[in-house]
């Protein structure tokens, strides 16, 4: 397994996590051997937002002897005191909702306290008004709380809490059919997809550049992704190619996959073997639409280069270096093989199925990087 770090306080998490919107049909003993399977496989993030309350209980047996091994995203907002999920932005639901996760998870402390699914304005204005905002910082002082989180569909609301500076992890779905296809917020037709290309790609920069982690939601679009028939581009993808993507966009530290039981979770395990063949996602270059075209996505599909640039990786510093990431700066001075180095033969040019022109753009990568 791989980890990637929590800028916000170093915690190492796998770059594969466990959601938990499938797991209930499975029966208790299922959902607790999978739990078990996963940790002893390294995975230590595992999504709450159950769409049930019945997973809670195998989930604290599962981690009874492992709780510094894993980490939870509990959201404040999804109460469960009918069994089934709920939205609520009531604070004393909210206080006997997180109550209840706590002691079903026998655990006193929460390492992701996040403020649960909201879109629009007034629903932050709604929370913050209530006082969920507050208990949430309240918690992370006592330490009952570790990090303050965030789950949305939409750029816009994203920014602005981003803004209010409260925020270490946000939760957000990424999959080629969202960045590409855009769409409006419709969660009757599972439509969760708000935002033009540039608009998310910059929330992503955004995120990686305040050191914001990003849990990735909806990898494969609920599935339509990994099927001709409902992929709104028509042609299917893998699941490996969906996780690959995900974990290309800046700021992304783990994408969080649904999981039925044992079976499902050891098909999702081998991504973590799987050749990097399999990986390439670079195939939506040739049916995304023209949004796509002469922008660098950094799948790296162009490699090998002759000069032993990564170009993914130059690309990816880039960007986020105009994005404002002082970091990033950094990472590229590190690189032992930089823009400056490309001999302009044309082969990645000539292999980027996203039509960038790669040797103009290491010209203006290296010249970019010089005056800094
Ligand atoms: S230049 Fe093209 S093939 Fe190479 S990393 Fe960027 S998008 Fe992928
Ligand atoms: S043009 Fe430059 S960056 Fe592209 S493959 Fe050739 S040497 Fe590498």
């Amino acid at each position: 397994m791989e980890y990637r770090t929590l800028p916000h306080g170093g915690e190492k998490i796998s770059i594969l996590g466990i959601g938990t919107s499938s797991i209930q049909t499975a029966d208790d003993k299922e959902i607790e051997e999978t739990i078990r399977t996963a940790v002893e496989n390294g995975i230590n993030y595992f999504d709450m937002a159950s769409s049930e309350a019945k997973p809670f209980s195998a989930y604290g047996r599962a981690i009874s002897d492992c709780r510094d091994k894993v980490y939870f995203q509990i959201h404040f907002g999804a109460n469960y005191s009918g069994g089934m999920y709920g939205w609520t932005a009531d604070l004393d639901t909210v206080k006997c909702s997180v109550d209840w996760q706590l002691s079903t998870l026998k655990t006193d402390y929460i390492d992701f306290g996040f403020i649960h699914c909201i879109d629009g304005e007034s629903d932050l204005r709604m929370i913050e008004k209530n006082g969920i905002i507050d208990y949430l910082l309240r918690l992370k002082k006592q330490g009952v709380v570790r990090h303050i989180g965030l789950s949305s569909h939409t750029p816009k609301l994203v920014n602005q809490v981003l803004d209010m500076g409260i925020l270490d992890m946000l939760m957000f779905s990424i999959n080629p059919a969202y960045d590409y296809a855009g769409g409006e917020l419709d969660y009757a037709t599972d439509s969760y997809a708000v935002g033009s290309v540039a608009e998310r790609m910059a929330l992503y920069r955004r995120c990686e550049a305040e050191g914001v982690g990003i849990s990735v939601m909806k990898a494969f679009s609920g599935g339509q992704l990994l099927d001709a028939r409902t992929s709104p581009f028509e042609k299917e993808l893998t699941k490996n190619q969906c996780i690959q993507y995900a974990l290309d966009k800046p700021g992304v530290l783990t994408v969080l996959l649904g999981v039925r039981g044992k079976a499902d979770l050891q098909k999702i395990l081998s991504f973590c073997v799987a050749p990097q063949e399999e990986k390439d996602y670079s195939v939506i270059g040739t049916f995304a639409p023209h949004d796509a075209e002469g922008h660098c996505v950094y799948c790296n599909h162009c490699a090998p280069c002759p000069a032993g640039l990564n170009i993914g990786l130059i690309n990816k510093y880039y960007d986020l270096a105009v994005a404002g990431d002082k970091l990033a700066h950094e990472h590229y001075h590190k690189l032992e093989v930089k823009a400056d180095q490309c001999m302009k033969c044309g082969h990645c040019n000539s292999r980027c199925p996203f039509h960038v022109e790669q040797m103009e753009r290491m010209e203006q990568i290296n010249n970019y990087f010089k005056k800094k």
